[in-house]
């Protein structure tokens, strides 16, 4: 391939990428590049990078394509957990896309309960 430089020390070279069609790697999330369209497709696609390419032609990467499943599927959300920070407080969350975080106040147990009779 001839370099568009004409110091022939620099070199050049091609590269191939694809956006998520979600982001458009917008976010920061820069995709990863590869030498040929193959090694694109067969990486993105069939290695663990966890992109996935939609029936309706959508390509998204890891984060929109968990945004994806539970757009179809629903949210994972967890079980009320304990706050790491402030014992008064539980929180949750979808573990797929990490949407849906909530939190509430615990009922401090030295409290009686609450009556609506009183
Ligand atoms: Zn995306
Ligand atoms: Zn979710």
């Amino acid at each position: 391939m001839e370099s568009e430089s004409r110091d022939p020390r620099v070199r050049s070279e091609t590269l191939y990428w694809i956006d998520c069609s979600a982001c458009n790697a917008a976010d920061g999330l820069r995709a990863p590049r590869f030498r040929s369209e193959e090694d694109l497709w067969h990486a993105l696609l069939t290695a663990d990078r966890g992109w996935i390419r939609l029936d309706d032609g959508r390509v998204l990467c890891p984060i929109h394509r968990r945004v994806a499943e539970c757009d179809s599927n629903g949210h994972a959300v967890t079980l009320w957990a304990a706050h790491p920070l402030d014992a008064n407080l539980a929180w949750r969350c979808c573990t797929r896309c990490g949407s849906l975080f909530e939190q509430r106040v615990v009922p401090d147990p030295a409290m009686p309960p609450t009556s609506s009779a009183s």
